[in-house]
């Protein structure tokens, strides 16, 4: 049995009269783990374990970490996390649930990702967050799924962070012969490392990233991401940090679905008529979900 679910996909009346076109939302906020990432981490991992690995290391506080645990703990093998001091106590909470051993060293994510390495043995599988051939094809089962379920789609809109879920999704629509539907690419203005390249016309790493959105906090994408955007129709587009908490609150009321500002910034490409498609058009949201957000959290952001 796969470590992922196949998950509801949803036409959204909300969403569609938001944006003028008919919207479907793949909804990935229900997956096990909280996100979409346990399709690939769990791939990677049930490969990772039939290869002979005895423990999964992440560096991952977030989405990721969640997914390594829980595949480790279905799997019966070994979970270590190492998060930097930064991590907040709910995140460390949530992945000692899972049954993670979770270790906090260092002050930033690098120092925390470095010592992670330096524990890796050859007995050891370490999981990347979103550079991983083997994760790309695990999220690439999500379009699978819309294809089986009749839904040819005219548009896709996703988040990206560091092109995992970009690279999986492209990988998905090629497998099912939809190279030629664009994909709609949010970032938030602080954590926009995609745009960045596109604009650069090269990979580019940003000095810094900042804002609500962590989950697309990585400063700069994999080279699978900026490839893609040179071999198919990929359109990088900005919302702010507001417009991100924004669509999350009107989607939790639209929807009954807490998810994070990282796909909220997403669904605010719809919410704010951001995509110009006629209203016979169908356009597939991937709500990517996530674990990181409270309705506190959300409800005091200001700025
Ligand atoms: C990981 C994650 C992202 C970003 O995915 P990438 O593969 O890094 O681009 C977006 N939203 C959520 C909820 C995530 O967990």
């Amino acid at each position: 049995m796969p470590l992922s679910i196949a998950t509801p996909l949803l036409e959204s009346l909300p969403l569609s009269r938001a944006s003028g076109a008919r919207v479907w939302m793949k909804m990935e906020a229900m997956q096990p783990s909280g996100s979409f990432k346990i399709r690939g981490i769990g791939h990677a991992c049930e490969r990772y374990r039939a290869d002979g690995a005895q423990r999964f290391l992440s560096s991952s506080g977030g989405n990721a970490g969640l997914a390594v645990a829980y595949a480790g703990r279905k799997l019966g093998v070994p979970v270590a996390v190492v998060v930097p001091e930064t991590t907040p106590e709910r995140a460390r909470r949530l992945l000692r649930e899972e049954g993670a051993q979770v270790t906090v060293h260092g002050r930033s994510w690098s120092e925390a990702n470095a010592f992670a390495q330096s524990l890796k043995t050859p007995q050891d599988a370490f999981l990347h967050p979103f550079d991983d051939p083997l994760l790309w094809q695990g999220h690439a089962s999500m379009i699978d799924e819309v294809v089986e379920a009749g839904l040819r789609p005219d548009a896709v809109v996703l988040c990206v962070g560091g092109g995992g879920l970009l690279a999986g999704v492209a990988e998905g629509l090629h497998r099912n012969g939809l190279d030629s539907v664009p994909i709609y690419a949010a970032e938030t203005e602080g954590m926009a490392s995609f745009n960045a390249s596109i604009q650069a016309g090269h990979l580019v790493e940003l000095p810094a990233v900042s804002g609500v959105a962590t989950s697309l906090g990585a400063r700069q994408v994999c080279a699978r991401a900026f490839e893609l955007a040179r071999e198919r129709p990929i359109v990088p587009l900005q919302v702010s940090d507001r417009e991100a908490v924004d669509a999350c609150l009107s989607f939790l009321d639209d929807h009954r679905t807490l998810v994070e500002p990282a796909c909220g910034a997403s669904l605010a490409l719809l919410y704010r008529q951001r995509i110009a498609l006629g209203a016979d058009a169908n356009i597939l949201a991937i709500v990517c979900g996530g674990s990181t957000a409270t309705i506190e959290s959300l409800s005091r952001f200001e700025g």
